[in-house]
């Protein structure tokens, strides 16, 4: 048997069921198709083949793959393009992966309403092109909006490059519609932009890495497409440097689009995968966009330069064009995975108040010394949300991972003591159960078990993935 979690429940007995009563449904059965569903991006935690891989494409066909699991007390993985990091949509052994990448239209766009009714497997950048089509503008831009999907950013609440100014994707969600554990269909919200009415479902809904319910459509919120953005890099001499300009931005009142930050190493990796010219020497670098309107995106970043300047910063470039902002914001964008060129790349998620993310970088500098570890950092620093992602030796083996994973709890350590959190928008997933209750506190860890055992009494739902286990 390969790693397990958890193996449960008739099997066999479902397979046969799903055949008879979906027979027009793609079910992957063969053991080469399902390992391609094993792992999501976090391909060092242990992960279990799946049972089979459903590829529903109506909300009729969810419901009752549901209901069919339910019957026999087979687990369910609901899953969208897997690029998640976290391990939530990788695969439990013996359960069945929904993988939501065929249900994949765009429904409504809605231009009286501005909002967008769409299937949940729709890619995020399709969905954006969609819309920007009628000079529309769908906000949430995780830097993998190429490749994942709407129920992927649903089910992790993803957050982005532009969230700083139009929030995460919570904010954007007005409806949705979801499959509950027992297979009943429920319709939440609609078109209403204020609607009070009983409880707040979709927030909890949304960011509940499908251990409550899968969402099978979704209406999410427009705006207008907004003008063109002006936009400035930033180097500096130290990290603690561009931290205090981060901090300078925010108390300045300042409201920029996008405010991120990449260190040295994170520099010279996207500078030899892209070719920018950024300055290799430099200990670190921040990207500041506007898009208000007209001039005031211009005034805006002649608003930044002297905070950046008596941040300490040692050069600061404006984008000559639309093309070469592109250029910038995809470097950024593509930062991970410059990084998987230099080594095994270990990404982390912590936010802290914007305040302390001076002290927050000087940590984590002191961790990656301590630990005799590489680490890079960057990420979305005007969220206070930063990514260090540490950097193994292939050659170094299971020492270094030894020494990881001490760094890791140092660097949840250093984050919630300074009031921050664990994950800004990977989420817990299988990744950081263990860290739930050190940061939330067991009185608030069992109102969410109450709430999973009332919603999904059987732990059918991606089972051990948020919640650690109870006792
Ligand atoms: C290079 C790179 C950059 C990234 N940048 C960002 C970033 O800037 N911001 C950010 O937030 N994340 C980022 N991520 C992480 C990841 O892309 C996001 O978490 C994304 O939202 C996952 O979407 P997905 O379609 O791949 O979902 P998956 O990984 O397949 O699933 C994610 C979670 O959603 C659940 N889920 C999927 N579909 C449904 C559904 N229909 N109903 C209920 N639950 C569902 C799954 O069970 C799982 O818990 C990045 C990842 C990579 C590799």
């Amino acid at each position: 048997m390969d790693e397990t979690t958890v193996v449960r429940g008739d099997g066999a007995g479902l397979l046969r069921a799903i055949q008879a009563r979906l027979p027009d449904l793609r079910l992957l059965t063969d053991a080469l198709d399902r390992e391609s569903y094993r792992r999501d991006e976090t391909a060092y935690l242990a992960t279990g083949l799946p049972l089979a891989v459903a590829l529903p494409e109506t909300t009729t066909q969810v419901a009752e793959l549901v209901r069919l699991c339910g019957e026999h007390d087979v687990p369910v993985v609901p899953r969208g393009a897997g690029t998640g990091l976290s391990g939530a949509a990788a695969g439990i052994a013996g359960a069945l992966t929904i993988a939501f990448t065929r249900m994949r239209s765009v429904l409504e766009i809605d231009e009286a309403n501005l909002t967008v009714t769409t299937q949940p497997g729709v890619i995020n950048a399709d969905l954006k092109a969609a819309v920007a089509a009628r000079g529309l503008f769908y906000a949430p831009d995780p830097a993998s909006y190429e490749t994942c999907t709407i129920g992927g950013n649903l089910g992790t609440n993803a957050g982005g490059l532009c969230c700083l100014k139009y929030g995460v994707t919570r904010d954007a969600v007005i409806g949705l519609e979801v499959v509950m554990a027992d297979g009943t269909v429920v319709r939440l919200g609609g078109k209403n932009v204020k609607d009070v009415a009983g409880y707040g479902l979709i927030p909890l809904l949304v960011g509940s890495q499908g251990t409550l319910a899968l969402i099978t459509e979704a209406t999410l919120r427009l705006r207008p497409a907004p003008p063109e953005r002006a936009t400035l890099i930033a180097f500096f001499g130290t990290l603690e440097a561009a931290g205090q300009a981060v901090a300078g931005l925010t108390a300045a009142g300042l409201g920029p689009v996008t405010l991120e930050l990449m260190d040295r190493t994170t520099i010279r990796a996207v500078d030899d995968v892209h070719r920018l010219g950024l300055d290799r020497d430099a200990a670190a670098m921040l990207l500041v966009e506007s898009d208000l309107p007209g001039q005031a995106a211009v005034a805006e970043m002649d608003a930044a330069v002297p905070v950046c300047e008596g941040a300490g910063a040692t050069l600061v470039i404006r984008a000559e064009n639309a093309q070469e902002a592109e250029w910038l914001r995809q470097g950024r964008r593509l930062a991970y995975k410059a990084l998987e060129q230099v080594g095994v790349a270990r990404m982390e998620d912590i936010g802290v108040p914007r305040s302390r993310i001076p002290e927050m970088l000087g940590r984590i500098e002191a961790i990656g010394v301590r630990h005799r570890l590489v680490v890079a950092t960057f990420g979305h620093a005007g969220d206070g949300n930063l990514h260090p992602t540490f950097l193994l030796d292939r050659s170094e083996g299971d020492a270094a991972v030894v020494r990881l994973d001490a760094a890791r709890a140092d660097l949840y350590e250093a984050a919630l003591d300074l009031g921050g959190t664990v994950t800004g928008e990977h989420g817990i997933g299988a990744a950081r159960t263990d860290w739930l209750v050190r940061q939330r506190g067991e009185a608030a860890v069992a109102v969410m078990r109450s709430i999973k055992v009332a919603l999904d009494p059987r732990d059918l739902l991606n089972p051990g993935r948020m919640l650690p286990p109870a006792g």
